[in-house]
């Protein structure tokens, strides 16, 4: 683990905008599969649940680490940059116990007061330190404050990153009183539990000792009741079936990538590196491709009207 943080904006104050970052993404991904709408609930089958834990990490996260262990069971926690930086041990410790962890911005603003480039930086520096501390790049991000809307999911999504909504335990609402907080979250887990309801994705914290023993008898609810308490990445385990139902993937195949190189150079492998077995190719090739040139999904599908030629120096051996 690298606890170099040389790299990252002071703590609690905006990360800086980084223009060429969002035009990176917009290059990389030109067209995202569009999320509608923030995810709230697990898709997965069976009596689950998909409990979350935001804010941290913090000294008090291990109280959780050790109820999950004693269940053999897993969870989410969304991270936000600033804290983690401070308490890098933890949140270690929190992925090599098995749970997933998410992004949950750098300095915990509202997302959808931020500019384009504000936002892809909030998110880059929280996903970086999650990624230097366990070489695993986050797939999911939840908004602070649930503040999100098309823009917001647009500039996640081009970045590889999923919008978790949430509902609400309302720990935060009594994070100074254990006695105050108490009633009011259980009360809402017995509801649930009582009226069979299940696969939601719920909101609770793990800043404060209080929401990590609340979250705890939350969670033993949950599971004397039946549930398995699984990752967000888990309980979604059908998400890509209802992409594919959804017929997003027939309708990326009409878009006409908005951004085309005109000339494309290709400098084919000369053979001194990578596959040794690659015999040189002598030749360089240029392709001369038109405005109107179509990019599907990565695979180059070029159509060249006749007014345009390839200028041909390719030769296969
Ligand atoms: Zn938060």
């Amino acid at each position: 683990m690298s606890n170099n943080f040389d790299w990252a904006p002071k703590p609690w104050t905006k990360a800086p905008a980084t223009p060429v970052w969002t035009q990176y993404f917009k290059q990389a991904n030109p067209t995202p599969v569009f999320q509608k709408d923030d995810l709230r609930a697990c898709t997965a089958p069976g009596k689950i649940w998909g409990a979350t834990f935001d804010d941290g990490p913090s000294p008090a996260t291990h109280g959780l680490l050790d109820y999950f262990r004693t269940i053999n069971m897993h969870t989410t926690f969304y991270t936000v940059g600033s804290v983690a930086i401070k308490y890098p041990e933890v949140l270690l410790q929190t992925y090599q116990a098995g749970h997933e962890i998410g992004v949950h911005t750098w300095s915990h603003p509202l997302l959808t007061k931020l500019s384009d480039d504000e936002i892809v930086a909030e998110l880059i520096y929280s996903a970086k330190t999650i990624y230097q501390l366990t070489g695993q790049a986050p797939k999911y991000i939840r908004p602070p404050f649930g503040g999100s809307d098309d823009r917001v999911r647009r500039i996640a999504n081009s970045m590889g990153l999923t919008v978790v909504g949430f509902v609400d335990t309302e720990d935060w609402k009594h994070w100074d009183s254990k006695a105050k907080m108490q009633p009011v979250v259980t009360g809402h887990f017995k509801e649930w539990i009582k009226n069979g309801v299940t696969g939601l994705i719920t909101l609770q914290h793990d800043v404060w000792a209080a929401e990590v023993e609340v979250g705890k008898e939350a969670m033993d609810l949950l599971v004397k009741a039946g549930y398995t308490v699984k990752p967000v990445y888990e309980c979604l385990g059908a998400v890509l079936e209802g992409f594919f139902k959804s017929g997003q993937f027939e309708e990326k195949w009409n878009v006409v990538a908005p951004y085309v190189e005109k000339v494309v150079t290709v400098t084919p492998n000369n053979g001194t590196s990578g596959n040794l077995n690659m015999k040189p190719v002598p030749a360089k090739v240029v392709v001369s491709a038109p405005v109107e040139t179509t990019v599907r999904s990565g695979a180059l599908l070029i159509s060249l009207p006749s007014l345009f030629a390839v200028v041909v120096g390719y030769l296969i051996l």
